[in-house]
């Protein structure tokens, strides 16, 4: 995979080049532009994916009827090409980083995919003040039409809250069941048509 998404970044990326001012400060907080204006597009990407007609790219994450830690790796080609360019457009911050970088930023978005599908439901409202926890993720795999459009965001919170797709998972008090309540046949879902 890694060497077809090298040269599938060869094609698209687009990547700003940023001030000498902005490249020469320090790590951490590059770290912290490059996550906060990736995620931020990351969440109107997904948002963009709940839409009519892009839900079809989509709907094979949503097709699992139970959590597991691998369900967040369901992602059709399309959706994880455009889910991706803005981790590409913001790499420009991690420009001048020690080479093992990539690697590092690579191993936690996958662990992070990982950890906010896992099949538990604890108590982590502390947490999510600014990260996503599986509870919280699972709301957005809910298959009840009130939790269609909740929750969408992939690291921080934050944009939930500040664009109104927020919903509490103190406040939901009933199981979740999960799917997207349809029959599609397994070729289109994996394909995004
Ligand atoms: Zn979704
Ligand atoms: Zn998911």
């Amino acid at each position: 995979m890694v060497p077809i998404a090298e040269y599938i970044d060869g094609w698209i990326a687009i990547r700003p080049h940023l001030p000498e001012a902005i490249l020469q400060m320090p790590l951490l907080l590059r770290l912290l532009c490059y996550f906060l204006i990736a995620d931020f597009w990351h969440y109107w990407i997904h948002r963009l994916m709940h839409q009519k007609h892009v839900w079809r790219i989509h709907k094979w994450h949503h097709s699992p009827t139970h959590m597991y830690w691998l369900a967040g790796f369901r992602a059709t080609i399309p959706q994880d090409v455009i889910v991706n360019l803005p981790y590409l457009f913001a790499w420009s911050f991690l420009g001048l980083s020690p080479w093992w970088m990539g690697l590092a930023i690579g191993t936690f978005n996958a662990l992070q995919n990982d950890w906010m599908h896992v099949n538990v439901t604890w108590r982590s409202n502390w947490l999510e003040w600014f990260v996503v926890t599986p509870r919280y993720h699972h709301i957005h795999h809910s298959d009840k039409p009130q939790h269609y459009m909740a929750n969408l965001a992939a690291l921080f919170t934050v944009w939930d809250r500040l664009f109104g797709t927020y919903v509490n998972p103190d406040d939901v008090k009933e199981p979740l069941s999960f799917g997207i309540g349809e029959e599609v046949p397994a070729v289109r879902l994996a394909l995004g048509v």
